[in-house]
């Protein structure tokens, strides 16, 4: 299994059920003891450099299953913040400001991981194998268990092995000797691209919005977000879809936050001293491994995070995905494990990926454009969520915290059907919708005019 988000939270899970855990991870420079160097964006890890947001029903499930996770991060310099204080700028204006709504701890990448890293190697039963690059899966020559293959010493024997090796992984490759059939996969893909610099500012320098978030729109594929992070650090990114991608040199990046609809990005970065140079990213495309369709799965074999499903992560679920798998595997260990049962939870984890999958491809068809229709579902829905955010941009706080609660996985999208946001749309449509919420506040406190 190897070592990231994905492989800590299924770890954790695995050892509260008992088992004894062997973390397998090509990168031979990961390193998680006390006397560990302090965190910096790895090698192969893109998402290092890029901001990373831990959706509030992320934060809570990794609560879970590492008790104290939270203060943990919060006492190595993440920052806690409160969605309802980002100022927003969704696809049809300003959601309202200041109302409390959902808690994040923002931090870089490298921190969470480090964090989180250091935990999990540091239970009983965990051990962490690095430089070790899974090469295949063969059956035992009894059948009870894998051999797990490398390409430069013997295999490893395990009864159960849980593929967590990400996008890439190679699993699909490894399958057919073991008859599981034809593997369905799904894409979406509307090629978008990061570009993202950290820059030296505190964390209160927008005076009261604790952060930036500007939403590509269908028409304006453009957008970007400013987040504290730890060390009085701000993490600048733009996004972009095809031509509209942000470039790698700063004078390119600059002039496209200018180019925003909303140069408050802009203004940060302009007057906040840019820390390191501008990375970029551009494989963000939506890919599904549909696991849980094939005809046969093979005992002791599960497949989780971005194996199964990687999403868009402009849209910022994956790490909450895994961490919800990882929940279900918990549960299953300690409940079920009759035969059958890695197959019965593929399709759980396969549920737990639905509703994440579904509003990240919702919308990046919509910047497909008419040539990849979503289905006749997706599309009501989209329409439907639109008259809320409609509402939302017209001062509606019942709305905005709707969208929020959907948005951070901490609800089902029924509750955007609340017969009050029912009304308050048709009476909307009928008499017309009160001012546009106002732009929040921003002061760039602390930060001297150039
Ligand atoms: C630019 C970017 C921004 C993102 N932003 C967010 C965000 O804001 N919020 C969020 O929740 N998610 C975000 N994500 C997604 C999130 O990082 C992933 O969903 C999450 O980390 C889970 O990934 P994973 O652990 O399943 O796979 P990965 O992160 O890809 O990790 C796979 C691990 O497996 C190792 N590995 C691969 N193959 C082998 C092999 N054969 N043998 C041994 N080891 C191997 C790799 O070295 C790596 O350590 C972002 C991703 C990117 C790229």
């Amino acid at each position: 299994m190897p070592t990231h988000a994905t492989c800590w939270t299924t770890a954790a899970a695995l050892r509260t059920a008992g088992r004894t855990v062997t973390l397998l991870e090509q990168d031979p420079g990961h390193r998680f003891g006390q006397d560990s160097p302090s965190p910096t964006p790895r090698n192969g890890v893109p998402q290092g450099r890029q901001p990373h947001v831990l959706l509030h029903r992320g934060l809570c499930a990794i609560e879970e299953l590492l008790p104290g996770s939270r203060e943990q991060l919060v006492a190595a310099g993440g920052v806690p913040l409160d969605t309802g204080s980002v100022a927003w700028l969704g696809e049809r204006g300003w959601a309202p400001f200041g109302t409390p709504a959902y808690e994040l701890v923002s931090a870089t990448h490298p921190l969470v991981e480090h964090l989180v890293g250091q935990r999990v190697t540091a239970l009983p039963g965990v051990s962490l194998l690095t430089g070790f690059r899974v090469g295949g899966l063969n059956r035992t020559p009894s059948g009870d268990g894998w051999l797990v293959q490398r390409p430069d010493g013997p295999p490893l024997r395990a009864d159960l092995v849980v593929d967590a090796s990400g996008r890439g992984s190679r699993l699909p490759q490894w399958l057919p000797p073991h008859g599981c059939g034809h593997l369905p996969t799904s894409t979406v893909d509307a090629r978008f691209g990061y570009a993202s610099r950290v820059y030296s500012a505190p964390a209160d320098v927008l005076g009261s919005a604790a952060g930036i978030i500007v939403l590509p729109t269908r028409r304006v594929p453009a957008g970007g977000v400013a987040l504290p992070v730890e060390g009085d650090r701000w993490l600048v990114a733009a996004v972009g879809a095809g031509e509209h991608r942000p470039p790698r040199d700063p004078e390119g990046f600059e002039g496209f936050l200018r180019r925003l609809r909303d140069p408050a990005l802009a203004d940060l970065a302009a007057r906040a001293r840019p820390l390191t140079e501008v990375a970029v990213h551009r494989r963000t495309g939506n890919l599904r491994r549909h696991y849980e369709r094939l005809p046969h799965w093979p005992d002791g074999l599960l497949v989780t995070g971005d194996s199964m499903c990687a999403l868009n992560p402009v849209y910022g679920q994956g790490i909450t995905v895994a961490a919800l798998q990882a929940l279900l595997l918990r549960q299953a260990l300690t409940r079920d494990t009759t035969p059958g049962w890695e197959r019965r939870l593929l399709r759980g984890f396969a549920r737990a990926a639905d509703l994440p999958w579904a509003m990240a491809t919702g919308e990046d068809l919509g910047h497909l454009g008419p040539g990849r229709p979503a289905g006749v579902v997706a599309t009501l829905f989209g329409h439907w969520s639109g008259e809320v955010d409609r509402l939302a941009a017209h001062g509606n706080t019942r709305a905005q915290r709707r969208l929020d609660r959907v948005y951070h996985l901490m609800g089902s999208p029924a509750c955007l059907f609340d017969p009050r946001l029912v009304a308050s749309v048709i009476r909307g449509r009928l008499l017309g919708l009160p001012a546009p919420t106002p732009r929040p506040p921003f002061e760039l406190e602390g930060i001297p005019t150039p």
